[in-house]
C-alpha cells in the first residue's frame, strides 16, 4: 500500500465554498496521479452541491471537467507517461468487465460499479465518497484517463469532458445527414457545444433559448435559426419541423412542447436534468397527440467515445467559449450560471488554488 495523497481543494458546505484539505487513495499499480490545471463548472455541479437531485454529504468538492498533466503513474500503467496532458470526465472507475463496460459504455456498468468523479461511493476503495476536480490533484484508474494532444488549448479542453461528450454522444447516435433539421433546446454550456457538433455533422441547426442576448452568438456558432421561447409568436408554426431535438434545459418545462415539432418518427433526446422539486414534465395525452414520436435520454458517454470526441473536437477546432475565473470566485460563478450570465462555460484556473 502506497501513501495517501494530500489534497487542497474548495469544498461546498452551507451554501458556499471554503478551503478544504483531504486525502485521496494512494496511487495503485494501474492509477494515474494528475495535477489539475483547469476545471470547468457544469450545471450538474450546482444541482449536486445544492442537493437538488437528492441528499449529498458535505463538504462536497464538485468538478468533473478536468484537464491537467500526469505527475505520477503506477507500476503497470501503459496508457500515459509523466508529463502527458490528460483529461478526466464524470467517471473514475467501473467494473470494466461486464458486457456494457466491455462495449465501452462504462457509465452503464451492469454491476452498478460506475464510480462518478464526485459524491459517489468508491466501491474499489472501501466505499469512500469521491471528491472532484476543484482541487489540485486527482488519482484515477488509467482506463478513465483521456489523452489530450500536446498542441490542444488545454483550458478549453476541460469542458469537453462533460459538456462535450454529453452532446456529442447523442448527436453521433442520431446519424445526422447533410441538411437534416436539428434543434438544440437550451443554449448554455452543453447547448453551445451541441450547436457546433450538429453543424459539423451537416445539420441545419435551430436554437431554442430564453436569453435574447444570445441570438447573434447562436448564428456565429453555426445556427441557422434562433427561437426565443419566451416569444410566443416565434414559437408558432414549428410543428413537424425537426428530425432530431436535443434538450439541455436545466429547469422545468413541458417536453411535449417539443415532441410536436418533430417529424413522424423523429426523436427528442433529453440530457438536461432539472431539480427533483421543479422537474420537466411529460404529459402522456399531449405526447400521443404529438403522433408517433420518440422520447429518450442520454447520460454522458463512454470512455472510448470520450476519447473520440476530444480527438474530433481538436481536429475540427470545436471548442467551448469560456470565461476563466480564480477559485475564489466560485460562489459568484454559481450565481451567474443560475442567471444564464456566462458565455458559455466558467473554467477555474487551478493555479489560483495555491
Ligand atoms: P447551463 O446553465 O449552462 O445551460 C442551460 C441553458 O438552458 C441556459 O443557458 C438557459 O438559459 C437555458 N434555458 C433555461 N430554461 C430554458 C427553457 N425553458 N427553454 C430553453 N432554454 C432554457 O447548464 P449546462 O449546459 O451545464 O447543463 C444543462 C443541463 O444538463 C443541467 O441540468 C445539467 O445537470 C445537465 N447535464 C446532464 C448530463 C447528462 O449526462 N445527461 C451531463 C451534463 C449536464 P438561456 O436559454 O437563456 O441561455
Ligand atoms: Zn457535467
Amino acid at each position: 500500500m502506497g501513501k495517501k495523497i494530500e489534497i487542497s481543494s474548495k469544498g461546498y458546505e452551507d451554501g458556499s465554498f471554503q478551503p478544504y484539505e483531504f486525502k485521496r487513495h494512494a496511487v495503485g499499480e494501474r492509477d494515474v496521479l494528475i495535477e489539475i490545471l483547469y476545471a470547468g463548472i457544469c450545471h450538474s455541479d450546482i444541482h449536486t452541491a445544492r442537493g437538488e437531485w437528492g441528499e449529498v454529504s458535505y463538504p462536497l468538492v464538485p468538478g468533473h471537467e478536468i484537464a491537467g498533466r500526469v505527475i505520477g503513474v503506477g507500476s503497470k500503467v501503459a496508457k500515459v507517461r509523466v508529463g502527458d496532458l490528460v483529461g478526466v470526465g464524470c467517471m473514475v472507475n467501473s467494473c470494466q468487465t461486464c458486457s456494457t463496460c466491455s462495449s465501452g459504455e462504462e457509465q452503464f456498468c451492469e454491476e452498478g460499479k460506475t464510480v462518478y468523479t464526485y459524491a459517489s461511493k468508491d466501491v474499489f476503495h472501501g466505499g469512500a465518497l469521491t471528491q472532484g476536480g476543484y482541487s489540485n490533484n486527482i488519482v484515477v484508474d488509467e482506463h478513465f484517463v483521456i489523452k489530450i494532444p500536446n498542441h490542444a488549448e488545454l483550458e478549453k479542453i476541460a469542458p469537453l469532458l462533460c459538456a462535450g461528450i454529453t452532446t456529442y454522444s447523442p448527436l453521433r447516435r442520431a446519424n445526422i445527414k447533410e441538411g437534416d433539421e436539428v434543434a438544440i433546446v437550451g443554449f448554455g454550456g452543453l447547448g453551445h457545444m451541441a450547436v457546433q457538433y450538429a453543424k459539423s455533422f451537416g445539420a441545419n441547426v435551430s436554437v431554442f433559448a430564453t436569453s435574447e442576448s444570445k441570438r447573434d452568438l447562436a448564428f456565429s456558432l453555426g445556427a441557422k435559426h434562433f427561437y426565443n421561447v419566451k416569444n410566443s409568436e416565434e414559437m408558432q408554426g414549428l410543428n413537424n419541423r425537426f428530425s432530431f431535438i436535443l434538450s439541455t434545459v436545466a429547469s422545468s418545462y413541458e417536453i411535449t412542447e417539443y415532441t410536436k415539432m418533430l417529424k413522424v418518427d423523429g426523436e427528442i433526446v433529453i440530457v438536461g436534468v432539472p431539480s427533483l422539486t421543479n422537474p420537466a414534465t411529460l404529459d402522456a395525452t399531449s405526447l400521443i397527440w404529438s403522433f408517433r414520436r420518440k422520447v429518450s435520454s442520454s447520460l454522458i458517454g463512454g470512455i472510448k467515445e470520450t476519447q473520440e470526441m476530444v480527438d474530433y473536437s481538436v481536429e475540427k477546432g470545436i471548442y467551448p467559449m469560456i470565461e476563466m475565473i480564480n477559485i475564489d470566485e466560485l460562489d459568484q460563478a454559481y450565481e451567474r450560471v443560475l442567471k444564464s450570465d456566462v458565455l458559455f462555460r466558467f473554467v477555474i484556473d487551478m493555479k489560483s488554488l495555491k
